[in-house]
Order: C-alpha cells, then sequence, then structure tokens
C-alpha cells in the first residue's frame, strides 16, 4: 500500500531488556536510554494539548522541565509528563540527590535542535543510595577537592594577602587546592562586550526593571561550541565554522555572554568575572534560546521578563550570597598589585 516504505532502512529494535545508562554527552535521537543525575534546576509549564497528540482541543497539559547534570557538567533536559509528573514532588524535596531515571525517549527539540530527554508511560524514577556504583560512576563530583578545600575568606583579608590561588585554570578538572569562598552582597552586574559591540550598561540596585528589560532584551547571547564554550564564528554564507579543538563534535549551542559581578563586604569591594554557564545560573537557569518565548502559550510574559525579574531581585534584595571564587594577583617589586583577577567558580544565591 505504501510501497515507499519498504525503502526505508530497517530500523533495529531496541530490546527493552537490554536499555543502556548513558552520558548526557552521548545521547542519539529516538532511542531509549536510563540515565543516572542530579537535578539542579525544575519548573512547570503548560503545553497545549495539540503539541501532545496532534490534535486541537482546549485546554493545557501541565508538564515539567528538569536541569539534569552528571559528574562531568555535561547538562541535560528531561521533560516530565503524564504521570511521571507525580515524581516532580519527591525530585523537588531532595534537591542533592542523585536520581536514575529509567526508560527515557531521546528527542530531538525541532526549535533548538537540542536532544531532550522525554518521559514515557514506562519509566520510572528512584533516588540512589549515596554510595551506589551507579551513582559513583555518573555523578561523582568532578570538583571533590574544589568542594573540600576552597576556604572561606572574607574579602578584605583576600584584598590586603593578595591572595593568589593555584594558577591552573587550563585544567578545570584538575585538583585546585586553592579557591575562597565569599559572602558578599551584589551590587552590580554588567553584560561583558567585545571591541565591536556597545558596552552593556551597568545593572545596580538603582537600575528599574524596565532598564533591566532593555538590557536583556538587548543582544545578551552569543552561539559557541556545545563542548568548550569558544564562541564559533561564521563563513562567508553564514554557517557557523566548527571548534578545531573540539573536532569531531561539533555541536553548537546558544549561551549568555560572560559578565562581571560587583560585590561588596563591608568597605571592600570587587568586580568578578562570570562565565557563560553561571550566568545562565544567576539568570535562573533560563536557556538562553528560551528568552522570547512566552512562558506559557496563552500569556504575554515571556521568558526574558522571568530573567529581568531574576537580575532585578538579585540586586535590589540586598542579600548576602555565597560566591565561590578563583582569586589572581600579581604584583611589583613593592607588592603592589598591577592585576588582580577574580573568576566566579560556583555561586549559591540561597539565602
Ligand atoms: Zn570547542
Amino acid at each position: 500500500k505504501h510501497p515507499f516504505l519498504l525503502t526505508l532502512p530497517a530500523r533495529a529494535p531496541q530490546d527493552l531488556n537490554a536499555i543502556p545508562h548513558v552520558r548526557l554527552g552521548a545521547l542519539k535521537p529516538e532511542t531509549l536510554v536510563h540515565i543516572v543525575v542530579r537535578v539542579s534546576h525544575a519548573s512547570t509549564f503548560t503545553a497545549w494539548r495539540g503539541e501532545v497528540s496532534g490534535s486541537s482541543k482546549t485546554g493545557g497539559v501541565q508538564k515539567a522541565m528538569l536541569t539534569v547534570v552528571q559528574g562531568d557538567s555535561q547538562q541535560g533536559e528531561v521533560v516530565l509528563w503524564g504521570a511521571a509528573m507525580a515524581w516532580l514532588p519527591q525530585i523537588q524535596r531532595n534537591r542533592d540527590a542523585v536520581w536514575e531515571f529509567k526508560v527515557l525517549l531521546v528527542k530531538e527539540d525541532l526549535a533548538s535542535g537540542r536532544l531532550e530527554l522525554h518521559s514515557t508511560p514506562w519509566g520510572s524514577c528512584e533516588p540512589l543510595l549515596p554510595g551506589d556504583d551507579k551513582a559513583r560512576q555518573f555523578c561523582k563530583r568532578t570538583h571533590p577537592e574544589r568542594d573540600t578545600v576552597s576556604f572561606e575568606i572574607d574579602l578584605q583579608t583576600l584584598l590586603s594577602q593578595k591572595y593568589t590561588g593555584e594558577d591552573d585554570l587550563t585544567k578545570i578538572s584538575t585538583k585546585r587546592t586553592s579557591d575562597v569562598q565569599l559572602k558578599c552582597q551584589i551590587t552590580g552586574f554588567q553584560f561583558q562586550s567585545n571591541p565591536s559591540q556597545d558596552v552593556s550598561p551597568l545593572i545596580n540596585s538603582d537600575t528599574p526593571l524596565e532598564g533591566i528589560l532593555d538590557v536583556v532584551s538587548g543582544d545578551i547571547t552569543f552561539a559557541g561550541c556545545g563542548r568548550c564554550v569558544s564562541k564559533l564564528s561564521t563563513d562567508a554564507n553564514g554557517i557557523y565554522r566548527p571548534c578545531y579543538p573540539c573536532l569531531p563534535y561539533t555541536g553548537v549551542r546558544r549561551y549568555y555572554r560572560p559578565a562581571l559581578l560587583m560585590v561588596k563586604e563591608g568597605i571592600s569591594k570587587v568586580c568578578i568575572q562570570v562565565p557563560p554557564i553561571l550566568v545562565q545560573k544567576i539568570l535562573q537557569n533560563i536557556p538562553p534560546e528560551k528568552l522570547s518565548k512566552s512562558v506559557a502559550p496563552s500569556s504575554d510574559r515571556r521568558f526574558v521578563h522571568v530573567v529581568a525579574d531574576a537580575l532585578h531581585c538579585l540586586l535590589s534584595v540586598q542579600s548576602t550570597v555565597t560566591l565561590t571564587v578563583h582569586s589572581h594577583f600579581l604584583c611589583d617589586e613593592n607588592s603592589v598589585p598591577i592585576v588582580q583577577d577574580f573568576l566566579l567558580l560556583d555561586i549559591d544565591t540561597q539565602v
């Protein structure tokens, strides 16, 4: 009846008893997988029924989007819907747990081209015990040394001692014994610009929400290598050039531009560089490609508003945040700093 179907290559059916546990960096579309991950962020949204079943009916379907990570810092997105929505409260109650999700379907998001993991009616979700082999294999922290040996210091001492951490930023995953934890207030935020761009205005506690919305509605993202975050240039046809160090991997991902964070503790103030992934964390983990999209199909509110609110709140609340920072001083012979650099490694905004 449909002879053209015969010309399609036969797809090897997947054996339900032999579904592999996979790394987030090695997903293949239209396969069933198990994953072992931590959940770093969860949000719910409403999808129209038409999106789900292909038929147009009134009313929306509640779904949840989980941002998940594995120990090698690979991130992924898990979409829960249907019966799997019942997993959400337990996940939200146990933020530090390592979860084993079984029987998820890998689907390509047509808009962004990214691979998402979708719950299936046959799936399950269980927390793993801390010593579990699979938890260790997939979710052992990449920075265990950093977690245990970064030490808390106040900003004034850091500046007066001109403390420089062990300097090997190229080896992020190797042992780093010398990062510092600061507890300070955030007083300003500014997207960094390159010479071809207009300077993005500094946002502080005096900036009205409309002003912040103006900034985040502007050019605050770039296309970079999906693995190493390097900015990608385009050729004459507007096609992204590959990132040569990462070949054969050619994934492209949209990132927020790096930013500067102005912080103070007492009378001491410094300016800290924020890499793109942490800009996203500060902006409530909203992926940059979503900024122009509506929060819900019937809503005028777009994710860019959520991002503006997040920044407004961060700067106006003036609460204390915990920052893990790599500091670097270069001094002249009179030990006057010529260079002082601070790079944000992590931020904990929960008060
Ligand atoms: Zn790369």
